[in-house]
């Protein structure tokens, strides 16, 4: 569900025309609407109210501070993977005891910055993680508080490239090592156990992967409390998937309903981490198009946008809806839709149907919120693209376009060239 919709023939963003946002701040251009987030970080908070709980958003779906601001200021707390994660999340006002920090490969500056900062906890993935962070805070005289992120072995039937709770994955401790390793961090000095952490995966469309992997987890908190060790926390990950084409996934609120029935009796805080249910229908990037070209076999429509702008159709063929800006009369065409960039893969769509399209003619590639700015570089020497976000009839640049000089920033001409 999003608020970007025709409005007599022209694609809006809430209530301004795309048009004029690609007019003032120039094109490609990544477009949020503030009516869409808030919807979905109050789906989640209405879903899970019945029962402590903190939705820990994940920023590596997209890190703009606007939207972690919005969030946060909703309730939201951050799930982080990184120092930069961490510092943006703090710098845009996330409560440290709402910040989660996951990752397989936590540097002693990472976690040194994660422990001065006071966050609620680590979520450690292998057994020399936790004796690094063991040493790491006695070095500084305070206690971590951590929770083992636990490979459950369920398959999320998602796109295997974000797959990640099966055992050939790399993430977490492998379920039957669970236990024993909770024992260890029992007995290191300075680890303050709190909880315990799954995520199976991304863009899952169905309630059940969630749910056999919520019963396993179960089955370790019980075990885990035979012997004497509690939980408080329990973080079942993010990984709710989104329609980008014709999917039909759970809402919060059906995964609440699957899952809050488990948790009955049980003094936990639930710990969510979503990431792309919160923010993919959020936003859209538009592209304007350049030129038309016919090769023997093939239509295409090369735009301004290419892979390093949105690379989720390149490496892991997502789809993505592209439509006009501007509704017309024309026939449909089937053709590719590409990129600038100087690579074969650089495409938005293959061999799509759409409505016949003009030279310098806005199209809106929907779906663009998460892992499109995120995840773009400035490959081929394209500078970064602006963002900007609509809330009812108004709207703020929230990121400008970068400059040709910014792509040099930072660097310097070695003494011997
Ligand atoms: C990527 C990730 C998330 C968010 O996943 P979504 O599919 O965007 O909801 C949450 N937790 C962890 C540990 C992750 O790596």
């Amino acid at each position: 569900m999003h608020f970007f919709e025709y409005k007599k023939g022209e694609l809006h963003a809430e209530d301004v025309p795309v048009s004029t946002l690609a007019n003032e701040f120039g094109t490609p251009l990544y477009i949020y609407s503030f009516k869409t987030l808030e919807r979905h970080v109050k789906a989640y908070e209405k879903a899970f109210s019945s029962i402590p709980h903190v939705i820990c958003y994940a920023l590596k779906a997209n890190s703009n501070t606007s939207i972690i601001k919005l969030i946060g200021s909703l309730g939201g707390g951050a799930d982080v993977v990184s120092g930069g994660e961490l510092y943006r999340a703090l710098k845009a006002g996330i409560p440290a005891d709402k910040i989660a920090y996951a990752g397989v490969g936590k540097t002693e500056d990472e976690i040194r910055l994660a422990l001065k900062s006071n966050i609620l906890m680590f979520n450690v993935e292998s057994e020399q993680e936790l004796a690094e962070i063991d040493r790491i805070a006695g070095l500084m005289k305070t206690g971590a508080p951590i929770a083992l992120r636990v490979n459950p072995d369920v398959d999320p039937q998602t796109h295997p490239y974000i797959s990640t709770g099966l055992k050939k994955n790399k993430f977490g401790i492998p379920f039957e090592d669970a236990i024993e390793h909770y024992r260890l961090a029992a007995k290191l000095k300075n680890i303050r156990i709190v909880g315990i952490h799954k995520h199976i995966g991304s863009q899952l469309t169905k309630v059940s992967p969630f749910v056999d992997a919520l019963k396993r987890i179960l089955l370790l908190v019980d075990e885990l409390s035979a012997t004497g060790i509690r939980i408080s926390h329990l973080d079942i990950g993010g990984g709710l998937g989104i329609t980008y084409n014709d999917e039909t996934p759970p809402d919060p609120a059906a995964l609440a309903k699957n899952i809050l029935p488990l948790l009955k009796g049980r003094d936990l805080t639930l710990v969510l981490e979503p990431g792309r249910s919160i923010v993919g229908n959020a936003g859209i990037l538009v592209a304007k198009a350049l030129y038309l070209k016919k090769a023997p076999e093939k239509n295409f429509i090369v735009v301004d946008a290419g892979m390093n702008d949105l690379i989720r159709p390149s490496i892991y063929g997502a789809y993505h809806h592209i439509q006009p800006v501007v509704k017309n009369r024309r026939k449909n065409t089937i053709a590719d839709i590409v990129g600038p960039i100087c690579e074969s893969g650089d495409f938005l769509a293959k061999d799509r149907e759409i409505q016949i399209v003009n030279r310098g003619e806005l199209l809106a590639v929907m779906s663009a919120g998460a892992y499109g700015f995120t995840m773009s570089s400035q490959y081929n020497s394209r500078p970064r693209v602006a963002e900007v976000m609509v809330k009812g009839s108004e709207y703020a640049l929230i990121r400008k376009r970068e400059t040709y000089a910014d792509l040099m920033k930072g660097e310097t001409i070695a003494r011997f060239v």
